[in-house]
């Protein structure tokens, strides 16, 4: 039978003899611990005997100042026990939480139970114990080992725990400049200690804790770089490294103790914790979020934004502005080309963008609205619960949050992570999320279409959403992606009414940067599809087919053919596309534009759409423009962020490849599903790609590491 180790770690009196006692019965061994005059105390689980507790003398800290603290260590790292069960008295959060930092760096997988609730609850005070848990990044569970209550949970935690594999750790992140300092003596250590104790070690060393001073067999070159660094911080921080550590731990303590801790005699909830509790529930959180998101894009998308959009492109930019543009420049006795260039080129092109301004206006304002009120962060909050099961890091919600507006401030905003492969993996999907710019395409595709159903332009986020949360747990597990994600608090401001002037000044701006794009970039690409589209390749005036931007399309249009539109104009408006992704709109725009019979509305533009798409198809383009690399300025921000052309490549090379992948999916199945197409080879290998997909998505992670003994890794190499 397999045994399972677990730790009963905690400070004197917070309960854990008490525990242990209830936990263990009369099944206890005693004895010493070896060399030292300290007890040692182990025993069965009551209910299960092949559950083995190990009880650790009460500590107020893992520095190895005393025989205790000296035992609990050097059991915790060499005999590595499954879990630790962390046992703090609730009444005395700030002192017991001080250890907890500590245990979570050990490299083993913590469950804390928060004991003395009883007495908590007594006094008035209350202890959010989820938002804990969000904090620690660990289990937590609230007990009484005085009435027997919360034990069962507390084992059921921590075999839960135990059975994971690989097991999950986290540990408190502190300031950058420290973890920068801590990062990078996790770099010169290397291979010199296993990579799961990594945090340990280089805390230990930055501290210059003796013991472990000694016990690293470090090369002269390691000791002085890490000397280096220690130095350097000192002076940062003016303080002395051990000094800087303690101060950074009750620093974090007393966030985390802000956050989870409320004084309420009354035992009243306020009415933002009320609204918390719904909107933030395990189950409900999700689905309300979706129902909110599908409420913003149908107001935006399918009835208020849409109004004006139908009014912008069939009455304005549909008859209004080219009747009058048409005699003016006739009235001027303007060349015929520069009236097609200007008709059929410009307002075309840069109106079919400008035509979807209100709709983002709309939903601008929307979103401005949640963000405003705190919904947005409760919805990181609840993201981060959800990336974190998948091993990535709820910081990543918020870069995601930003692309929504744009990705190249979306991208910036990965700074903030401090976990590179968890910065490189977010750059890499953050672009994945509708931008202001993919709008008119989800709008388009939607209207054009899809009319009758208001899930689509939603899905579109969704599967923004989906492709980034499946990316990640997927990327997560190839090596050059896979770590513990750190954990990071985040305040929770009380909701409260959003201020207009907040609003319309957001909204304002990002309405504002839309319209200027379609005044530069949008204009000149107008110019130069027209001009390419109007004339052959010896300049001479030629039918749209035999222009020089159909002969160039129609080169690169067959690798499109198996996603349902390998047709030029679909593949010149996404090339098109990478220049501003409003292009890809303007683009067919243009190309639609030039059929006399429909220039006169934009809707009938959209009609043109059903010649060469079918639904399936259509929904294929959108998902493809959705995913695929982003324009050339989102782009540039991915090299500066990555500041490496290979990593650059590596996320255009991804997000093009999952872009096609996903889009053949959809257009293979959706073809065969609901338009009745046959079943071809292209839909045997969307089965094969699909169950390839299935695998790297569900497939084990390779172990990182072994479960060596501490002695053998600490022998060292040369650095
Ligand atoms: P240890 O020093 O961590 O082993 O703590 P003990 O188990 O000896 O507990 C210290 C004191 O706290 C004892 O007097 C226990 O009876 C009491 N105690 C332990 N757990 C609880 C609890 O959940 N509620 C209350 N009210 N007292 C407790």
């Amino acid at each position: 039978m397999q045994e399972t180790y677990l730790a009963l770690a905690g400070n004197p009196n917070s309960g854990k003899t008490s525990t242990f006692n209830q936990l263990t019965g009369s099944l206890q061994s005693v004895g010493n611990w070896p060399g030292v005059t300290v007890e040692r105390k182990s025993g069965a689980l009551r209910k299960n005997k092949s559950v083995i507790i190990q009880d650790l003398p009460g500590i107020y800290s893992l520095s190895p100042y005393t025989p205790e603290e000296i035992v609990a260590r050097d059991y915790l790292l060499n005999e590595q026990p499954h879990v630790i069960m962390n046992i703090i008295d609730g009444s005395n959060l700030e002192r017991n939480l001080y250890l907890t930092t500590q245990l979570l760096e050990i490299g083993v997988p913590v469950v804390v139970g928060v004991n003395m609730m009883d007495v908590v609850k007594k006094s008035g005070k209350r202890i959010n114990l989820e938002k804990l848990a969000y904090g620690l990044q660990t289990d937590v569970v609230g007990m009484s080992a005085l009435k027997k209550q919360g034990l069962d949970e507390l084992i059921r935690h921590s075999l839960h725990a135990a059975e994971k594999f690989p097991p999950e750790t986290a540990y408190p992140t502190y300031d950058p400049r420290l973890e920068a300092a801590l990062g990078e003596i996790m770099d010169i250590l290397g291979n010199t200690v296993p990579q799961k104790q990594a945090r340990w070690f280089a805390v230990k060393l930055f501290e210059q804790d003796p013991v472990v001073n000694q016990q690293v067999d470090l090369s002269k070159i390691q000791q002085k770089e890490i000397a280096e660094i220690i130095a350097i911080t000192e002076q940062i921080f003016n303080d002395t490294s051990e000094a800087i550590l303690i101060n950074e731990r009750y620093e974090f303590i007393a966030r985390l103790v802000a956050l989870c801790a409320t004084n309420d005699k009354e035992w009243s909830l306020s009415a933002s914790d009320k609204i918390d509790q719904i909107v933030t529930h395990r189950f409900f959180a999700l689905p309300i979020f979706a129902l909110i998101m599908w409420g913003i894009y149908y107001l935006s998308i399918q009835t208020i934004g849409t109004m004006g959009s139908d009014w912008l492109n069939d009455v304005l930019f549909g008859s209004i502005v080219p009747e009058w543009t048409q005699q003016t420049l006739i009235s001027w006795h303007v060349a015929e080309w520069m009236q097609q260039l200007i008709l059929n080129g410009i307002l075309s092109g840069v109106g079919a963008v400008l035509g979807f301004l209100p709709q983002i206006v709309v939903l601008f304002f929307c979103l401005s609205l949640l963000e405003d009120c705190g919904y947005m962060a409760r919805i990181a909050f609840v993201m981060d619960r959800l990336f974190r099961k998948f091993g990535l890091s709820g910081k990543s919600f918020i870069p995601m949050l930003i692309a929504t507006g744009c990705g190249v401030p979306g991208v910036m905003a990965s700074r903030t992570i401090e976990n590179e492969k968890d910065r490189r993996l977010t750059v890499m999907v953050t672009t994945f999320m509708p931008c202001s710019a993919k709008l008119p395409i989800i709008a388009l595709i939607a209207g054009a279409f899809f009319p009758n159903s208001s899930w689509v332009a939603p899905s579109a986020y969704f599967l923004g959403i989906t492709a980034i949360v499946l990316s990640g747990i997927a990327l997560k597990k190839t090596r050059l992606f896979s770590s513990d994600p750190a954990p990071f608090i985040m305040e929770l401001p009380a909701y409260h009414l959003p201020q207009l002037k907040n609003v319309g000044h957001q909204t304002f701006d990002r309405g504002w940067s839309f319209v200027k794009k379609a005044g530069t970039i949008i204009f000149v690409s107008s110019i130069l599809i027209w001009f390419a589209s109007s004339f052959d390749f010896l300049l001479r005036p030629a039918e749209a087919n035999e222009s020089i931007l159909a002969r160039l399309g129609q080169v690169i249009a067959p690798i499109f053919a198996p996603l349902g539109w390998g047709h030029w104009q679909g593949t010149v408006a996404t090339l098109t596309g990478l220049v501003a992704k409003e292009n890809v709109i303007g683009t067919l725009g243009v190309l639609y534009g030039q059929i006399p019979e429909v220039s006169e509305n934009g809707v009938e533009i959209w009609g043109q759409m059903h010649m060469h798409f079918t639904a399936a198809a259509a929904y294929s383009f959108l998902a493809f423009n959705l995913l695929c690399a982003p324009c050339f300025a989102a782009i540039g921000a991915i090299h500066r962020e990555m500041a490496n052309k290979k990593w650059t490549w590596l996320a255009i090379g991804y997000q093009c490849g999952l872009a096609y992948g996903v889009s053949f999916l959809l257009y293979q199945f959706g073809h065969v599903i609901f338009e009745g197409g046959e079943l071809s080879i292209g839909t045997i290998f969307a089965v094969i790609l699909l169950l390839v997909m299935i695998f790297a998505i569900c497939r084990r992670p390779k172990a990182q590491e072994n479960h060596q003994p501490f002695v053998q890794m600490v022998k060292g190499s040369e650095h």
